[in-house]
């Protein structure tokens, strides 16, 4: 329920929970996830707590409310969830769910519709649910849900109060948080080397350079970049430092990928842009996961050619 998302999006927690406390309630919302895992559930939640006679936001104290059990059981008739039907919604679901729409409420004075995935709604689509959306009738709220916010239609974003949920990596485990936490160069001088050297370096310019391979070419990397890389960080000390500049270009991925600024690699935009496109945000934190791991393996002394083809094969699966 609502409450269980109090710490981990507390601004539109506190946003919502005043506005259902309040009975202000918009007609319409569209929660932008923004690589938060649990939008969708966070959805539900909302649409409960909107439904719920009771206006609970936690489990414990609605065990008696009925509208709650049934939402649970997903079989409450007063809540509806349109998904694509193949790559778009279709106009003939939207149609539908406005003659369904346009009974009263039987069970309390409510009736919510969830769209998931609000950038499928394409042109036709929209057209036949924008009157709806910005005039329904008195109880009818509409929760649109979308992982890209940039690919949903202005008429439908103009009619919509938006939510923009907080990203969250959960993905990562602690440990990765914590040396993610504290990956930083040992003093201020030696950042500014780092971001200095950016433009200029070899060394630098060859971490780049293989992870741009590697995420095009996979396997392949194997056999066209591992020799130079070896040769160029040929000794433990050297290695780590690659290691460290990998897991950072990663990083700044994350951080493209969340909307934060990029902090190392700003004159990469346009390839991290790319990667960040193409890589899932569990899939970029599982790189980052192996990178740490791997580069752990480095003061063990192992075989730095095994190292890197064993680092090629496990970024590289699919
Ligand atoms: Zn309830």
């Amino acid at each position: 329920m609502l409450d269980d998302f109090k710490t981990e999006q507390p601004i539109i927690y506190k946003v919502l929970s005043n506005s259902i406390n309040k009975d202000k309630i918009s007609h319409a919302y569209l929660l932008e996830f923004n690589g938060y895992q649990k939008g969708f559930d966070f959805a539900i939640a909302m649409a409960k707590a909107l439904l719920c006679p009771y206006k609970y936001k936690n489990n414990s104290l609605c065990k008696n409310c009925s509208q709650c059990h049934a939402i649970d059981n997903d079989n409450f008739i007063e809540l509806k969830i349109i998904e694509a039907d193949g790559q778009w919604i279709k106009k003939e679901q939207l149609e539908e769910l406005q003659r369904e729409f346009s009974k009263k409420a039987l069970i309390g004075n409510r009736k919510i519709y969830i769209i998931k995935d609000a950038e499928k709604l394409n042109i036709a689509s929209s057209n036949s649910i924008l009157k709806f959306l910005e005039e329904p009738s008195e109880g009818i709220i509409a929760i649109l849900t979308t992982k890209n916010i940039y690919q949903v239609l202005e008429t439908i974003k103009s009619r919509c109060q938006l939510l923009s949920l907080k990203p969250y990596i959960e993905n990562l485990n602690a440990d990765t948080k914590t040396i993610l936490a504290n990956l930083t160069f040992n003093n201020k001088e030696e950042t500014n080397a780092f971001l200095a050297d950016l433009g200029a370096d070899d060394k630098i310019k060859m971490v780049i350079d293989y992870v741009n391979f590697l995420e095009k070419n996979k396997f392949k990397t194997i056999i066209y970049k591992n020799k130079n890389f070896i040769e160029m960080f040929n000794d433990k000390k050297q290695l780590e430092m690659a290691f460290n500049w990998l897991i950072l270009y990663y990083k700044d991925i994350l951080n493209y990928k969340l909307k934060h600024k990029l902090y190392y690699f700003v004159e990469e935009k346009n390839n991290i842009d790319a990667l960040s496109t193409k890589l899932s945000l569990t899939k970029i934190c599982q790189k980052i996961e192996i990178l740490v791991e791997l580069s752990t393996k480095i003061k063990f002394n192992i075989n730095n050619n095994m190292l890197m083809d064993k680092l090629v094969i496990k970024l590289g699966e699919e």
